[in-house]
């Protein structure tokens, strides 16, 4: 399946359904508003509300007509001059288990919305979205639809899908953006970004992407091996640094990586090189001794940006990972690799939440061009499809 493929399945029966479960709503709600018993005092009021209904044949007289009945008080108002007035409507607002605004439209039942959050729930769950994140969408989405005044007659689905893409566009903007490109553009050179994670899940290849982007951009870039721990990583990255055409900067195997760190950012300082990229070793996060080591090279090469690489199909475990790094040596971004074959989405829709940083990009295939810029808008999209509302905002 492909990026996003179960849980843009679910979310779509879950529209459906909720969509059909809101018109049966709707249909209640219109015999009430039809029933809806007039206040017994005779406050003004106007007629029959059958009439209101097709203001296509409201009769004429536009100007004047209510203020004047007003004026009059209790006596009957006169006439089916009865364009109503939208504020008079408010006068039974004080009643509690009122669930439509006259004849304008309705709102759902608060134990209808928790009905369909509990669905939600389901499907954010099964598709490894974080907890508290799945709490914020929740949150999200019945706050955007407790007070929503739905129009009689309104595309039910649409106001479902509509609420959802805010919730999911509101989690995820809540933090605060990093925008690689003009942080390089902006800051003194040579810049260096130290990733940190776990092996296997695509930090090799991430780099590579990475240094190919800024190559493409005009930038000079010098690679790191400071995953000193495996020989094969080494090769790995020799093997991209040739390809791409850049100076990888290695000690033979089991030294010190800070010493591999430290000497990359000299090489590239004295060739005025614009970008170091340090590797880091990657064993399980858990390790005190591994994260440790990601303390040492910190604190001896203090890189401009320490940046986590997640495998999305982790799931939830990409998110922990993340929480350990940040803990470990406090990270200010992440990248999320595998994208493209990942169905649930949980990480893309977590991680930045969860941890509280930003997701600057997404791997999205196996080449060095597949890499692009994450924002709310490009994963909304991927979940609901574009909408208008969504062009030209960020
Ligand atoms: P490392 O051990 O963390 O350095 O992981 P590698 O860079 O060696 O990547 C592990 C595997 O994941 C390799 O087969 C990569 O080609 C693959 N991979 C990495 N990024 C992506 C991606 O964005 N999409 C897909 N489909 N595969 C990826
Ligand atoms: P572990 O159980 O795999 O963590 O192995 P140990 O903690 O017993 O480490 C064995 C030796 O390898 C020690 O000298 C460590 O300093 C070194 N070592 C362990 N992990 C790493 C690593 O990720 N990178 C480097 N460069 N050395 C490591």
């Amino acid at each position: 399946m492909g990026m996003f493929d179960s849980l843009k399945e679910k979310l779509n029966i879950f529209k459906k359904k909720a969509a059909e479960e809101i018109e049966e709503e709707e249909k209640e709600a219109a015999k009430k508003a039809q029933a809806e018993p007039k206040p017994q005092k005779p406050v003004p009021k106007e007629v029959k509300p059958v009439k209101v209904e097709k203001p296509a044949i409201a009769p004429p007289t536009p100007t004047k007509p209510v203020t004047e009945p007003i004026t009059k008080g209790v006596q009957k108002p006169p006439k089916p001059v009865e364009v109503k007035k939208v504020t008079k409507v408010k006068v039974d607002d004080s009643r509690s288990d009122k669930f439509t605004d006259g004849l304008f439209g309705w709102k759902l039942k608060p134990e209808k919305i928790e009905e369909l959050l509990g669905d939600l729930e389901i499907i954010l769950l099964e598709s490894d979205v974080a907890l508290p994140v799945v709490d914020a969408i929740k949150a999200a989405v019945k706050e955007d639809l407790k007070d929503k005044k739905i129009k009689f007659g309104a595309d039910t689905a649409a106001v479902v899908d509509a609420s959802l893409r805010l919730a999911v566009k509101r989690v995820l903007s809540t933090e605060k953006r990093i925008n690689l490109d003009e942080y390089i553009e902006t800051h003194e050179k040579p810049i260096s970004i130290m990733f940190v994670g776990v092996n296997g899940t695509g930090k090799t290849t991430t780099i590579a992407k990475v240094c190919y982007r800024y190559l493409q951009k005009g930038k000079s870039v010098v690679i790191a091996a400071a995953d000193t721990f495996r020989a094969g990583a080494i090769e790995q990255l020799e093997i991209h640094a040739e390809r791409l055409g850049v100076k990888l900067i290695k000690h033979q195997a089991g030294s010190d990586p800070a010493a591999v760190a430290y000497d990359a950012i000299e090489h590239a300082r004295a060739r005025h090189r614009d970008l170091v990229l340090i590797d880091t070793a990657g064993r399980m996060q858990t390790n005190t001794n591994l994260m440790d080591e990601m303390k040492k090279i910190k604190r001896v090469v203090n890189p401009n940006l320490i940046i986590f690489i997640g495998d999305s199909l982790a799931g939830n475990d990409a998110t922990n990972q993340a929480n350990e790094f940040e803990k470990a040596v406090r990270i200010d971004g992440a990248i999320l690799s595998k994208i493209d074959a990942d169905a649930k989405g949980g990480a893309a829709l977590s991680v930045a939440k969860a941890v509280g940083k930003p997701i600057l990009f997404v791997g999205v295939g196996q080449e060095y061009k597949d890499l692009i810029p994450f924002s709310s808008t490009w994963l909304v999209e991927r979940l609901f499809g574009k909408s208008a509302s969504d062009k030209g905002s960020e």
